[in-house]
C-alpha cells in the first residue's frame, strides 16, 4: 500500500495502521507481567530522548510505534500490571479499550440531546439500569424524576454537587449575586482533597470548610461532631450548604455513618453528597451493600467506573435527586445553542449537567464494558478481589512482623511493619521496605498516614490480578522486611 504522512490517513491506511496498533496493546498487555511496574526513571529522562523539535513533516505510524517501545514503555508506571496494589485500581480492560475506540471512532460530541441523541440517551439507559443494580433508590433514575451522567471525574462531580447546592440553598441569589460569605461545606479529614478543591473552585475559600473530627478507630465522621459544628456555624450565622460522606476513604477505606448524617442534614436542610468514587461498584454485590444503608437519602451520589468497575478513565458515574436543581443552577443558554427538543424540555441536555460544554460519548465504554463481562462477570472480580483482601489481612493477622492498622475494607488493606522495638523504629521499617518494594519493580504499593505515622496500603483490584499474585506480594513484603532489617 502506498503510504502519505501528511495527509489524513484513507480508512485503507487506517485499517492496516488500526490492525498494528490493536496489535501493539495485545503484546504489551500479554507481556506487561514480565515488566517491572515501575522502572527506574530519572526526572526529564524522557525529554532527553525526544527530538528538540516537533516534526515538520508527517511520519509513519510505524516509527511513532517504534518510539513507543524505546521511549514511553520504559518511563511507565505499568498501571494494568497485575501486581499494581498502590493508590486505587484505574482499570482498563481491554473491552472498554475497544469501547472507547468506537467512541473516538464515531467521533460525536454529544453535548445537547440534538448533537447526538444516541450519546444521550444511551447514558441515560445506562444510568437507570446502573442505580438500579447498585441498590439506589429510583428517586436517582429518570423515571423516578432525578438522573445520572457520566462526569470526567469523581472531582467535577463533587464541584458540581456544591453549586446545586449553593443554588438551593440560596432561593435564586447565588445565580445573581454569588457568594454571600459564611457559606460553610462539611467532610472529614479523611474526606478526599477534591472537596477542598471544589470549595475553593466555587469561591468559598479554605475557611468554608470544616474538617469534622473522625472515630479514632474506624476514621469514620462522628455525627455528633458534625452536628455540634453545625449548630455552632449557624449560631455563629453561617450557613451550611453541603456535607460530603464517604464510603470507602481514599486512606484507609473508612465509612462514615450515612443515615446518622442524613438524619442531620435533613434536619437543616443541607445537601448530603456521598463519594464512593472507589467503593461504590461494590454495590453491585448485594452482601457488600451493608456500607451503604442510608445513601438513599442523599441527594447526590458517586462512583467511578474507571476505578474498579473495569471501565478505561474517563468514566465518574454521578447521580441526583434533584436534576431540575442542577439544571437551573449550571445552565446558560446561548442563541447558538438553543434547539426546539432542548427548550421544549422534552430530552436531556447533559451540558447543563456538568462544568465544560463539550462532552465524549463515554457511555460506549462502558456499555461495552457491561456488554462483555455481563453484571455477573463484574461481581465475580469485584467478589475475587475482596475475598483475596480479606486473605492477606487474615496471614497479616498470623504473622508478628506486620499489623493491620484497620481492619480490611472492601478491597484495602492497610498494614505497618511490626519490629517490637517502639513505634518509631516500626515507622523506620515500614517505610524502607515499602521502598525498597516499589524499587524491586516486582510490585507496586502507595501509602498513607494515621495518626501521623506511615501506612502501607495495599488496593487489590486490577483487571488480571489473581490469588498468585497477592499470594507473591506477600512473599515480598516477608523478604523485605528482613532486607530492611539488615540494611
Ligand atoms: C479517587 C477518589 C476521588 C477522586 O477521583 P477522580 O475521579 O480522580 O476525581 C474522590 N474521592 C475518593 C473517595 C476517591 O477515592
Amino acid at each position: 500500500m502506498l503510504i502519505v504522512p501528511g495527509t489524513e490517513m484513507t480508512p485503507e491506511e487506517f485499517r492496516d495502521f488500526g490492525h498494528a496498533v490493536v496489535d501493539w496493546i495485545a503484546d504489551y498487555r500479554a507481556g506487561v507481567e514480565e515488566l517491572p511496574v515501575r522502572g527506574p526513571v530519572r526526572p526529564g529522562g524522557l525529554r532527553e530522548q525526544l527530538p528538540p523539535r516537533l516534526p515538520e513533516e508527517g511520519e509513519s505510524p510505524e516509527s511513532m510505534l517504534a518510539d513507543l517501545d524505546r521511549v514511553i514503555v520504559p518511563a511507565l508506571t505499568h498501571w494494568q500490571h497485575p501486581s499494581f496494589f498502590g493508590y486505587f485500581p484505574a482499570n482498563a480492560s481491554l473491552a472498554s479499550v475497544l469501547g472507547d475506540l468506537l467512541s473516538s471512532g464515531l467521533g460525536v460530541q454529544g453535548m445537547s440531546w440534538t448533537t447526538s441523541p444516541a450519546a444521550t440517551e444511551l447514558e441515560q439507559y445506562l444510568l437507570d439500569g446502573l442505580a438500579r443494580e447498585l441498590g439506589l433508590p429510583a428517586e436517582f433514575t429518570f423515571p423516578g424524576g432525578g438522573g445520572g451522567v457520566i462526569q470526567d471525574s469523581a472531582s467535577s462531580a463533587v464541584l458540581v454537587a456544591l453549586l446545586t447546592a449553593l443554588h438551593r440553598g440560596s432561593a435564586g441569589a447565588w445565580r445573581s449575586s454569588g457568594l454571600t460569605g459564611g457559606e460553610v461545606v462539611y467532610g472529614s479529614a479523611e474526606t478526599h482533597s477534591s472537596l477542598a478543591k471544589a470549595v475553593r473552585v466555587a469561591g468559598l475559600g479554605h475557611d468554608g470548610l470544616r474538617s469534622v473530627s473522625v472515630d479514632p478507630d474506624t476514621l469514620a465522621m462522628r455525627p455528633a461532631a458534625l452536628a455540634e459544628a453545625v449548630a455552632e456555624d449557624m449560631a455563629a450565622g453561617r450557613r451550611p450548604v453541603l456535607v460530603c460522606a464517604t464510603v470507602g476513604t481514599t486512606g484507609t477505606g473508612a465509612v462514615d455513618p450515612l443515615s446518622e448524617i442524613a438524619a442531620i442534614c435533613r434536619e437543616h436542610g443541607i445537601w448530603l453528597h456521598v463519594d464512593a468514587a472507589w467503593a461504590g461498584v461494590a454495590a453491585l454485590c448485594p452482601e457488600l451493600r451493608a456500607p451503604f444503608a442510608g445513601v438513599a437519602e442523599a441527594d447526590s451520589f458517586c462512583t467511578n467506573a474507571h476505578k474498579w468497575l473495569m471501565t478505561a478513565f474517563d468514566c465518574g458515574l454521578y447521580w441526583t435527586r434533584h436534576p431540575d436543581v442542577l439544571v437551573d443552577a449550571l445552565s446558560i443558554l446561548p442563541e447558538y445553542l438553543r434547539d426546539p427538543a432542548g427548550v421544549g424540555g422534552a430530552v436531556v441536555d447533559y451540558r447543563d449537567w456538568q462544568i465544560p460544554l463539550g462532552r465524549r460519548f463515554r457511555a460506549l465504554k462502558l456499555w461495552a464494558v457491561l456488554r462483555w463481562f455481563g453484571l455477573r462477570g463484574l461481581r465475580e472480580h469485584l467478589r475475587l478481589h475482596v475475598a483475596l483482601a480479606e486473605e492477606l489481612a487474615e496471614l497479616v493477622r498470623g504473622d508478628e512482623r506486620f499489623a493491620l492498622v484497620t481492619e480490611p475494607s472492601f478491597a484495602l488493606v492497610c498494614l505497618r511493619a511490626r519490629t517490637g522495638a517502639g513505634a518509631a523504629a516500626d515507622d523506620r521499617r515500614t517505610e524502607r521496605l515499602l521502598a525498597s518494594i516499589n524499587e524491586s519493580g516486582r510490585a507496586f504499593l502507595s501509602h498513607t498516614a494515621v495518626a501521623g505515622r506511615p501506612v502501607i496500603r495495599v488496593a487489590i483490584g486490577g483487571v488480571t490480578t489473581e490469588r498468585g499474585h497477592v499470594l507473591a506480594l506477600w512473599r515480598l513484603l516477608g523478604e523485605a522486611f528482613e532486607a530492611a532489617a539488615a540494611g
